[in-house]
Order: C-alpha cells, then structure tokens, then sequence
C-alpha cells in the first residue's frame, strides 16, 4: 500500500485525550483537560431545547445564521468599542479549534514564516503543519512569561506572514501587558504580518478587563480576532466559535470553512444568538465563581507546598516543580499516587525545555472537586 499523508500520521494524540483517559483509568480527579465539571446555564440550554423542537434542525447559512453574527458583532462594538459589519466580517465556526485552523489555511501558504508564541495550544502547530508553515517560535519564559524582546525581534522579520498570540493565554494564565502588545503592533506594521489573535478566555481575568489586539492602533485591518462560546458559557461541547476581520480575509477563511465543515448547529446557533445579547447578569456571577476557584485552587496548592504560579486570566494555574522533576513523570506519579490528573506542560513546547519542569491545573471544576483534590495533595 502507498504511504498516507505523512504529516498527519505524525501527529500523537491530544495530550488532552491522553490525561483525559489516565484519569479516568486510574480514577483520578481530573483537573487536566480544560472543561468545566457542572453544566453550563439552564437558561441557555433551554433556548437550545426550545430551536430543536422550533424546527431549526436544517443546514445553518455556511457563514452563520445572520442574528447570531450580529449579537457577535454587537458584543464587540459593546464590550471593546470595535466595529465589525455582520454581514461580510464574521464568520461562525466549529469552535475556536475550527476558526484557527481555517484562518491558517486562509492565510499561510507552504513555507511561509509564521512566529508562535510557546507554549502554546495544541491545534496551532498542528494546523501550521497542514499549511506546510515554517514555523518559528518565541518562548513566554517563566516565572511571568514575558517574552524576550531580543528573540521576538530575531524571529520576526519582512518574511513573517502571521504571529499567532493567545491572550488571556493558556496554559500560563499570562496576559499580555500594554507595553508588550505595543511593540506587537509596531512589529506587525514594520513587517506587514497578519495576526491571528485567538481570544476564547476573553471573560475570564481576574483583576483587569481584556483588551482585544484588535483594539491596538494600526491592528485592526490585519487581525483577525477568534473566540468561542466553550469556556464563557461553560458549554465547551456546543462548539461555537468564529473568527472576525477585515472582509477580504473573513471571505478567505469562509473559502475554507465552506469546504471543511460548511455549517456550524443549526438549533445552538439559535440559542447563542439569543444567550450572547443577554450575558451581563450571567457575567457577573461567571467571573466571581471563576475568581473562587482560582482563589480556592492557589491557596490550596501553595499550601501543599507547590510552587503556583498565580494566573491572571483563564481557568489554569501552572506550578513550578521542584529541582530534578519532570513533568511527564511527576504528572504520573501523581495521577497514581494521589489520585489527581494534571497537564504535563512540556507538550505545548517546542523549543524550551522549559515545559519539563512545570505542570498544569484546571480550575474549570466544582469546588466540592477542587477540594477533593487539595485534599488528596495535602500530604507530601
Ligand atoms: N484556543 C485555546 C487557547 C484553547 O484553550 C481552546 C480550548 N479549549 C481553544 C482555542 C478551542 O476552543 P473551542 O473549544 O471553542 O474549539
Ligand atoms: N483547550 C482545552 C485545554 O487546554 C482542551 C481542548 C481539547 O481538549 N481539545 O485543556
């Protein structure tokens, strides 16, 4: 038989998948994959009961049904002040996962130069790969995860054709400061590179509001912004995501999400149309339970004597392992040993070896299961 693609046959399994099934295996509590461990809001669930049995049960337009692209688009101009015309500069997508492997594809062609900051989430690699990307990273170094200028300015030059940024960023919980994004921006003009500024924890920082790229100076045109629904409604198995730009490249990456999936759920749209124009009140009690748990969480591993690293934005907090661990072997002995499955960070690594020296909660948990786990911590 002939060889299949072999980029593809390279690709390992999702480390997600991987600690997802170890915890269950071993019947660890699992703060390893990012997913909440309670239902997301009955109000939202209910609009998408009420579209099933509405009959929206067809094809959805491959752009997105239009009130949803709107309420997307209102959002934007609501929360940021950003202008986006629903009509030819959203696209709604299968998840962020989907939206950032369109955009790749939309953008990148074979050997271009694409900077990535690491760690980063898994599917970037995987899709740059796809679109036979040449992919250059620049490492967010530990303890704060700033990144080095002089390597940024070593990795960007006039062939750079997209920096993917993630931010509020996992796995580190880092967000980017103001004097950080600035020197993007200036970067970004002096070189003519596209940004692909994927943002699905924009609701969840904990002390500061989220500034998308998108609203930096010069940014806008060249930036096309990804979120989803997963984590801020806590419905990460609804898969509604999208990708916002300048028409010209959402025209692009539809192009893409046309032949890749065509449409996203017809009856979820429905309901997330409805759900995002009436968030506020849901908001506020979002963030307050999501800072809880981070609270809970931090206090709890500093007090079993790791090494926390506090996360201002998503729902992961990374610890620093003591001299000599690893991460794969730590993150081992402890879904065995203390029956807790946690990430091994080295997977979103590919030039630091930083990754094998730190490891990765979720807090994305109830605390009755967050407490268990401090529990089960508690005695080194
Ligand atoms: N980007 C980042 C940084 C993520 O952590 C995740 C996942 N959970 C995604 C994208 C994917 O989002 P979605 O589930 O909407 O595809
Ligand atoms: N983004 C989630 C995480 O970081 C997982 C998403 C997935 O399982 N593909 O854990």
């Amino acid at each position: 038989m002939k060889h299949l693609n072999n980029i593809v046959t390279n690709f390992q399994e999702s480390i997600f998948s991987t600690m997802t099934k170890l915890a269950v295996e071993n019947q660890a509590i699992n703060l390893s994959q990012g997913f909440p461990d309670f239902d997301g809001p009955s109000w939202v669930i209910e609009l998408a009961a009420k579209a099933l049995r509405d009959s929206k049960n067809q094809y959805a337009p491959s752009f997105g049904i239009l009130p949803l692209r709107s309420a997307i688009a209102a959002n934007y101009k609501r929360f940021y002040n950003l202008d986006y015309d629903p009509m030819n500069e959203v696209l709604v997508t299968n998840g962020a996962t989907e939206a950032i492997y369109c955009t790749i594809m939309a953008l990148v062609n074979p050997g271009d130069e694409v900077v990535v900051f690491e760690p980063f989430y898994d599917s970037y690699l995987a899709s740059l790969q796809l679109a036979r990307a040449k992919v250059i990273p620049v490492t967010l170094n530990a303890p704060d995860f700033t990144y080095k200028v002089e390597e940024l300015n070593k990795a960007i030059n006039k062939k750079t054709k997209l920096l993917i940024i993630n931010n509020p960023h996992n796995p580190t919980g880092k967000i980017f400061t103001k004097a950080e994004m600035i020197l993007l921006a200036e970067l970004a003009v002096a070189n003519d590179f596209y940004i692909l500024s994927d943002e699905v924890y924009e609701f969840l920082t904990f002390e500061q509001a989220h500034i998308p790229t998108a609203t930096y100076d010069n940014l806008k045109e060249r930036t096309v912004t990804i979120s989803s629904t997963g984590k801020s409604f806590g419905l990460t198995g609804w898969k509604i995501g999208w990708a916002l730009g300048h028409s010209d490249i959402i025209k692009t990456i539809h192009n893409v999400h046309q032949f890749t999936t065509f449409c996203v759920a017809h009856p979820l749209q429905v309901a997330m149309a409805q759900a995002l124009l009436n968030m506020d009140d849901y908001l506020i009690d979002f963030k307050k339970s999501y800072l809880g748990k981070r609270n809970l969480l931090v206090k709890g591993l500093n007090e079993a004597g790791f090494n926390v690293l506090n996360p201002a934005g998503t729902y992961f907090a990374m610890a620093l392992l003591p001299d000599g661990k690893n991460d794969i072997d730590y993150c081992q002995w402890l879904i065995k040993e203390k029956k807790v499955a946690t990430i091994p960070t080295s997977a979103f690594y590919i030039k630091s070896d930083e990754g094998s020296r730190m490891i990765r909660f979720c807090f994305a948990k109830t605390d009755e299961t967050l407490n268990a786990a401090l529990k089960n911590l508690s005695h080194f």
